[in-house]
């Protein structure tokens, strides 16, 4: 009888599958309750114009702290929402969120700084997109041209013509578009014309064994290249991941126009970013 019941319960549990699907729906449940319980935040990540040498504004990147999960990365949740059809909400949340940060920072005078928001594909092929942004805007009375929209290839290419129009009246708005982790899409060579951008993000994976090494020039070559077709197509590149002073050194010799990374500072919260920024600039006055 035992081994009857046994059998049964294994039957039931059928290996890890659900044992997976459980974790999964408490994870949905969670994630549906986030951004009321105030666990979803946005950080915002500084970039420095290479040139000047002054932070030009941030990346608002999400954060969710679940008081029993911890800290759980985007690169999870994000996907999970895109399934559950959260994003709409959580896409929302971190426009408005970020566009009123930025207004913040204006009003302490900083009104050179941009910021940056990443929209993932759902959010970006709703049909309420552009409506919505229209309205960050105008609830935190930034200049348009001071938010700059994240968007990947594979967002772009999911309905190349939709995308474009889309992209059109964005840009009517006065919104500034970039390609992000380029490179690591579809990359289609001929895209790159026809799709209204302003600015590409160099991926990561290009700039992390990125050194002066004799043996590592495959990276170097493609980076070098990929700047040389922005000034050809008058885009501004974005250099992201960027961690030693090397890299930085060998990307601002190649004309890069922007770097964001480590080696400047980690993602932090509105709070630090502040703070980040007086103390960036109280040691640039004093050693200039
Ligand atoms: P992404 O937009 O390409 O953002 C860059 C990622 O690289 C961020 O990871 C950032 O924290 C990390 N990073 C920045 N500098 C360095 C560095 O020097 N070294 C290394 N190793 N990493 C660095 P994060 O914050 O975990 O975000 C991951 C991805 O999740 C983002 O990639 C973006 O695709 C997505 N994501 C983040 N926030 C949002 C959001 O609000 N909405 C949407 N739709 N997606 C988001
Ligand atoms: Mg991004
Ligand atoms: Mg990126
Ligand atoms: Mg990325």
């Amino acid at each position: 009888k035992a081994k009857e019941k046994g059998r049964g319960k294994r039957e039931f549990f059928k290996g890890e599958m659900n044992a997976f699907t459980l974790e999964r729906l408490k994870l949905e449940g969670y994630l549906r309750k986030a951004i009321q319980k105030g666990e979803l935040q946005p950080y915002f990540q500084p970039q420095l114009c290479m040139k000047t040498e002054r932070i030009t504004g941030f990346e608002a990147l999400l954060r969710w702290n679940h008081p029993e999960l911890g800290l759980v990365s985007p690169m999870q949740f994000v996907p999970l929402a895109e399934e559950i059809g959260l994003i709409d909400d959580i896409g929302r949340f971190v426009l408005f969120e970020s566009c009123k940060q930025l207004r913040h920072w204006h009003d302490e005078g900083a009104h050179h700084l941009s910021i940056s928001v990443n929209v993932s594909g759902r959010q970006f092929q709703r049909l309420s997109f552009v409506y919505e942004v229209k309205e960050a805007l105008q609830a935190s009375g930034i200049p348009a041209e001071c938010l700059h929209l994240e968007l990947t290839e594979s967002t772009m290419i999911h309905n190349v013509q939709y995308s474009i129009s889309i992209m059109q009246e964005l840009r009517e708005l006065g919104v500034k578009l970039s390609i992000d982790d380029f490179g690591t899409g579809y990359s289609s060579l001929s895209y790159l014309k026809d799709f209204p951008v302003d600015s590409l993000k160099i991926d990561q994976s290009f700039i992390r064994h990125l050194s002066d090494d004799f043996f590592n020039t495959s990276d170097a070559a493609i980076i070098k290249a990929i700047i040389m077709m922005c000034e050809g197509l008058s885009l501004t590149t974005v250099a992201e991941g960027v961690e030693t002073y090397e890299q930085m050194k060998l990307l601002r010799e190649y004309g890069c126009h922007t770097a964001q990374g480590y080696i400047i500072s980690k993602p932090m919260p509105a709070n630090e970013a502040q703070l980040f920024l007086d103390e960036f600039y109280t040691i640039k006055n004093s050693t200039s």
